[in-house]
C-alpha cells in the first residue's frame, strides 16, 4: 500500500499561484464561506516528506505542516497502512455503543508517554478544542470550584469557551461573544515584552499572578490553571525558567488542576514527546491533539486516574470522538515517533533552525528575537531598534517566501511572528533551502 515518495525538492513550474490553482480559487470563492482564510493561494494535489505539490506541479516546502499537525510527514506509511487496514474492517460503531481495541490502544500509548509515572487515563475527542472544552469540565467536576485561570496570548480553539479562554480578539472572538463567564486572564511571563526586569520575568509574573488569584478570585474558586508550555497561535512565547514549576506548584499547593494544554507542542515537535519534560513538570492533565494522529482528527485528554474517574458514568463522550480510524492513524503515528525517535531528529532540525536565524537575526535589525524549541522556532519582527511590532514585514517576507515556494505560517497577538514547524522527516537539504530563501527575503524586504 505505501507509494513511492515524492521527490523532494523545491519546483516551481508557473507562477504562484498557477493557472489551475486560479481556477479553483474562483471556485472556492463562490462555493466556500469568505470567512475561511488561507495561507497560501494553491490547491494541494498530493503531499509528503518535506513537500506539497500543487496542482499545476509546483512542489512547495513545507514550513507548517498543517499547524504542526503532520510531525510524521504526509501520508507516512506507517500512518497509511493501519487506516487502509482499519476502513476495511469497519469505519465506525460509536466507541459509547460498541467499544474497540484502537482507542485502547491510543489512551494506553498517551497514559504511558505523558509526563509522569502515576496512574493516568485518558479519553478521546475529535479536536483539540473539544479536548480543553472536556479538560474544564473534568476539573470542574473533580474540584466542585468554577474559575479557570488562563493566559495573555494563549490560544485555546474556537468553540465557546475556548473562545473565551483564547487572548487574541481578531480574528477568532470578534463579534462571537458572549463568552462563558469565570474565565480569567492572567498576564504571561513574556521575557521580551515583559513589563519589569526581563532577567526577573518568571519571579516577578508568579508573583503577580498569585497576588491576583487571591484578591481578585479567590484560590479555593480556582478550578483549573489552563498554559501552553509554549504558547503556539500567542507567537511561540518560551516562558522562562521556573515558570511553569511555580504554577504548577502553586496549583497543587491550592487544590487547583493544573492543565497542559499540549495541542500543539506535543508529539515530539518541541525535541521531547512533550514539551513539559523540558524542566520535568507534571500537569494534572493534559490536551493533546494537531500531531497525534498524522493528520487525522483526533484528540485526546490524559490525567491523573482519579481525577478523570471523577465525572459520572456517561459523562464524556461525542458521536464520533476517537474514531476507529483516527485510532488507527495515531497508533502508526505514534509507532513512527517512537520508532524513528523524531523527538531527536527534533532537536536536530530545532539546532540548524536556530543557528541560521541567529545569523539573520545579527544581520537584520528587523529581527527583535528568535525564540522556541526544537523544531518549534519563531522569528518575532520589530520596528527596527525599538519592539515596536512590525506586521508589514511579517506579510511581506512571507509573500516573497510564498512566490519562491515556501510555504511559512505567521502568528503572534502583534500578527508579527513567522513561525517555523517543518514536518519532523523534513531531509535536511530542503530545511536549508528553505532558510536560505527566508534570509533571502529579509535581506530584500
Ligand atoms: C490548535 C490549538 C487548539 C485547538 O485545536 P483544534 O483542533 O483546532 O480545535 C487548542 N490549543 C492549542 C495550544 C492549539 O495550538
Amino acid at each position: 500500500m505505501a507509494r513511492a515518495q515524492l521527490p523532494q525538492e523545491r519546483i516551481l513550474k508557473t507562477a504562484i499561484p498557477g493557472p489551475k490553482s486560479q481556477e479553483l480559487l474562483a471556485r472556492r470563492s463562490e462555493a466556500v464561506s469568505a470567512a475561511l482564510g488561507m495561507s497560501i493561494p494553491v490547491f494541494v494535489k498530493e503531499a509528503g516528506g518535506g513537500v506539497i505539490i500543487d496542482v499545476d506541479g509546483n512542489s512547495i516546502i513545507d514550513m507548517g505542516a498543517g499547524i504542526a499537525v503532520v510531525n510524521v510527514g504526509n501520508s507516512a506509511d506507517a500512518v497509511i497502512e493501519r487506516v487502509v487496514e482499519q476502513v476495511h474492517a469497519f469505519t465506525h460503531t460509536c466507541f459509547m455503543v460498541a467499544p474497540y481495541q484502537g482507542y485502547v490502544e491510543v489512551c494506553e500509548a498517551l497514559n504511558r508517554l505523558t509526563p509522569g509515572n502515576h496512574k493516568k487515563k485518558s479519553a478521546l475527542f475529535n479536536s483539540g478544542a473539544e479536548a480543553v472544552e472536556n479538560a474544564i469540565k473534568v476539573a470542574r467536576v473533580f474540584t466542585k470550584r468554577t474559575a479557570v485561570i488562563v493566559f495573555e496570548h494563549g490560544y485555546h480553539g474556537r468553540t465557546n469557551l475556548t473562545m473565551g479562554m483564547t487572548a487574541k480578539n481578531m480574528p477568532y472572538k470578534e463579534g462571537f461573544g458572549p463568552f462563558a463567564p469565570e474565565i480569567y486572564r492572567m498576564p504571561m511571563a513574556y521575557p521580551f515584552r515583559w513589563m519589569g526586569d526581563p532577567k526577573k520575568c518568571a519571579d516577578e509574573a508568579l508573583e503577580y499572578i498569585t497576588h491576583k488569584i487571591e484578591k481578585e478570585i479567590g484560590s479555593k474558586n480556582v478550578a483549573a490553571i489552563v498554559i501552553e508550555p509554549i504558547q503556539g497561535e500567542g507567537g511561540f512565547i518560551v516562558p522562562p525558567k521556573g515558570f511553569l514549576p511555580g504554577l504548577a506548584q502553586y496549583a497543587r499547593d491550592n487544590g487547583a488542576i493544573f492543565v497542559a494544554d499540549e495541542v500543539q507542542t506535543g508529539f515530539a515537535r518541541t525535541g521531547d514527546m512533550f514539551a513539559c519534560e523540558d524542566e520535568g513538570v507534571i500537569p494534572d492533565l493534559i490536551t493533546t491533539a494537531k500531531g497525534i494522529a498524522g493528520g487525522l482528527p483526533l484528540a485526546g485528554l490524559t490525567g491523573r486516574a482519579e481525577v478523570m474517574d471523577s465525572v459520572h458514568l456517561s459523562g464524556l463522550g461525542g458521536t464520533f470522538g476517537g474514531s476507529p480510524i483516527s485510532c488507527a492513524a495515531a497508533l502508526g503515528a505514534i509507532e513512527m515517533i517512537e520508532r524513528e525517535n523524531l523527538a531527536e531528529r527534533a532537536r536536530e532540525i530545532g539546532a540548524i533552525m536556530e543557528h541560521e536565524l541567529n545569523a539573520m537575526a545579527a544581520k537584520y535589525p528587523v529581527i527583535g528575537e528568535v525564540r522556541g524549541r526544537g523544531a518549534m522556532q519563531a522569528i518575532e519582527l520589530v520596528i527596527p531598534s525599538s519592539t515596536e511590532p512590525n506586521s508589514a514585514a511579517m506579510q511581506a517576507i512571507v509573500k516573497y517566501c510564498q512566490g519562491k515556494g515556501v510555504l511559512l505560517l505567521t502568528a503572534g497577538t502583534y500578527s508579527n511572528v513567522i513561525r517555523l514547524l517543518p514536518p519532523l522527516v523534513m531531509p535536511e537539504h530542503l530545511l536549508r533551502e528553505a532558510l536560505s530563501i527566508l534570509d533571502e527575503a529579509i535581506a530584500a524586504i
